[in-house]
């Protein structure tokens, strides 16, 4: 029971701190003092922008980019046209960069992005942009590191889940997750599990969440959605 919970982003209890401003789950946030140590005698200044998002959060975001609230970009990044796409286009769109609520692995609070304070000066705000993580970005040193630690399965248990574009959700180079924990979790995501609480039903827990504001759009597509966006 508590299981679903987690996975559906409905449950914080068994977080802690991590970096004063986040939430993350304990064995994450003990990995990721380690890869913070390694990265500080290598010269990085490892900073979480984002760890632990619940199930309502998630719904605020992803509400506000169906109704235009929120900017949705295209696939080469700029902001796109509610009137020039199709309905099921507008949500793909927004499938590419946020996920549904329910189905976010930052719901779990095993995922974090991450950026490099190092690289950059005091009041830098990380974007989480492409540019910045790429080859000649401001994160590119550090990027370069990470990513030859995790190719010898050296991060201390974190990977890259959207290190690449396999046609869903677009790759995000500032995305890790501690596998040892989120491997169980990932198993355990199920569109079943999210339909009642899209319908504004209660939770496993007996608490109720706004509905999804593309329900109707949604009912159709979601099985395909969840296969294309979510177990990739
Ligand atoms: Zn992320």
């Amino acid at each position: 029971m508590e299981d679903a919970s987690v996975v559906l982003g409905i449950h914080s209890r068994h977080l802690t701190a991590l970096q004063e401003r986040f939430l993350a789950e304990p064995a994450t946030v003990g990995a990721f003092d380690r890869l913070t140590k390694r990265a500080a005698a290598a010269g990085f200044d490892l900073r979480v922008a984002s760890a632990f998002r619940d199930y309502d959060r998630q719904t605020e975001i992803i509400n506000q980019k169906w109704t235009g609230a929120r900017p949705v970009k295209d696939v080469v990044g700029l902001p796109l046209l509610r009137e020039n796409v199709s309905d099921l286009a507008w949500l793909e769109a927004i499938l590419r960069f946020s996920a549904l609520p329910g189905t976010s692995r930052h719901h779990w609070g095993t995922d974090l992005d991450i950026w490099d304070a190092a690289a950059v000066c005091v009041d830098y705000q990380p974007a989480l942009e492409p540019s910045e993580y790429e080859q000649d970005g401001v994160f590119a040193e550090m990027t370069f590191w990470l990513d030859a630690l995790i190719s010898a399965d050296d991060a201390e248990g974190f990977y890259k889940p959207y290190n690449a574009d396999y046609g869903g959700v677009a790759p995000e180079a500032w995305h890790i997750s501690y596998r040892p924990v989120a491997s169980a979790l990932q198993k355990q995501q199920r569109v079943d599990l999210c339909w009642p609480l899209w319908r504004g039903e209660a939770d496993p827990e007996g608490n109720r969440h706004e509905a999804l504001a593309m329900l109707a759009l949604l009912e159709p597509h979601a099985d395909d959605l969840f296969t294309r966006f979510v177990l990739v």
